[in-house]
């Protein structure tokens, strides 16, 4: 009976420990199965170091999934106040940065820590190295092939999340046992991800790299106003990872690169004010002077303001309040912060996360077709979701 548990958990992150912590509170006899050597590394390096672990005004309008009231249910089951709560408990420091984002004072090890000692409290068994072969289903019971062993489970929660940092120890574990157990997917791709250019811009990128500012950045409905930054592959920044989620290949975006202004009567009201002064160090007033600089110079206007037409000023404007940009494609899994698309919620029940069609199964976190915005919400979900199918398998 050493090889018979009422639960098995694969992949232990964020969603995996919550699943595990609330089966075990339960009562039931629960193993996590973690493929690398450190478990919940992705809660580590998170937040900058920090875990941005839940966010203050999480709603179903901060998630992406071809199901938008999908998550309705595990956020009201769990929501960002009960995991304030748990932190709180646990006596560990936080601040709000910006916008509702929760961040630790100290180090997001803390967060990890709390996660170790809840499932200890628990009863959970974390065994870490673990290579899975197979996983199949025979006498009403999972088997999961370990290589050395088969452990059986009445349940089995995948939690291995999504595909991006592979050297971190993401896998595709998850999606092909979805496949093998006939589960819909939805097309995965990198998503909260920095995007490229072709050679014009990107010259443009490498010559400002380093610069940041507040740009308020359109696609279709979706816009973001926050930091963007420009790098030597491209831009990058919370308002360029926002919008990365919603871009295709072949979208434009469109950048406002000083929100506040109305750049064409600020020129048109400097060029009667001031007419001697350069048209660039006008600018300068509004946006960063290498900024500033860089765009005269791409329109070839140097001069002084009163030199300029108002057609001149109205397309500079244009350059600055609605700079038209065509990237060519990303910096995919190998710095996305998150895998957009995944197990179709279609095929999982919404109030438990276990699989309609095959009883005892469930699938969590990342791996499932909701991908959070920026600022909190992913890790939200991995709780939320984490929490439902504890509390059912
Ligand atoms: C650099 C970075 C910073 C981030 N910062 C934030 C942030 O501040 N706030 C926020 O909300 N979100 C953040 N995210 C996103 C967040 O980390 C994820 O959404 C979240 O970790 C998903 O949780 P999960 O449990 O589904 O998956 P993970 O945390 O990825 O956990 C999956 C676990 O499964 C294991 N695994 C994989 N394959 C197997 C296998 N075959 N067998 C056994 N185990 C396996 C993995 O090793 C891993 O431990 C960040 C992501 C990155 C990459």
């Amino acid at each position: 009976m050493r090889d018979l548990f009422d639960v098995i958990v694969i992949g232990g992150g964020a969603a995996g420990f919550m699943s595990a912590i609330q089966a075990g509170k339960r009562g039931r006899k629960v193993i996590i199965l973690e493929r690398s050597k450190k478990f919940g590394e992705k809660i580590r390096i998170s937040g900058g170091g920090r875990c941005n672990f839940t966010n203050l005004y999480t709603n179903k309008s901060n998630f992406i999934s071809e199901n938008p009231n999908f998550v309705i249910s595990a956020l009201s089951q769990y929501s960002n106040q009960d995991f304030i709560g748990l932190v709180k408990q646990h006596n560990i420091h936080f601040h709000e940065k910006t916008l509702g984002q929760l961040f630790c004072d100290e180090s997001s090890k803390l967060i990890i820590n709390m996660l170790i000692e809840e499932l200890k409290k628990a009863g959970v068994i974390l065994r870490n190295e673990v290579n899975i072969h197979e996983v199949f289903k025979e006498g009403g019971l999972f088997n999961v092939n370990i290589g050395v062993e088969t452990l059986k489970s009445k349940s089995v929660v995948v939690a291995t999340g999504g595909l991006s940092i592979p050297k971190m120890g993401a896998t595709n574990f998850g999606y092909k046992l979805a496949k093998k157990f006939g589960i819909k997917i939805v097309d995965t791709n990198p998503a909260l991800v920095p995007l490229t250019f072709n050679d014009t811009l990107l010259s443009k990128c490498k010559e400002l790299s380093g610069l940041s500012l507040d740009a308020l950045i359109s696609l279709g409905k979706e816009s973001f106003r926050e930091g963007m930054l420009f790098t030597h592959r491209g831009l990058s920044g919370p308002s360029i990872l926002q919008i990365s989620s919603y871009w295709k290949l072949g979208d434009n975006i469109s950048i406002n690169l000083a929100p506040n202004l109305d750049t064409y009567s600020f020129l048109v009201e400097r060029k009667k004010s001031t007419p001697k002064q350069y048209i660039s160090n006008v600018m300068a007033e509004k946006i960063p002077k290498r900024l500033s600089l860089s765009i005269c110079s791409e329109i070839g206007i140097n001069g002084i303001i009163s030199d300029y037409s108002n057609k001149v000023l109205e397309q500079l404007s244009e350059q600055i309040n609605k700079w038209i940009v065509h990237p060519n494609g990303s910096e995919g899994y190998r710095t996305a912060e998150v895998t957009l698309g995944g197990i179709d919620t279609n095929e999982l029940s919404s109030k438990t996360m276990m699989v309609k069609k095959h009883p005892g199964l469930y699938f969590v976190g990342e791996l499932v077709d909701v991908t959070g915005h920026l600022g909190g919400h992913n890790f939200q979900w991995a709780w939320s979701s984490g929490f439902v199918a504890g509390v059912n398998a």
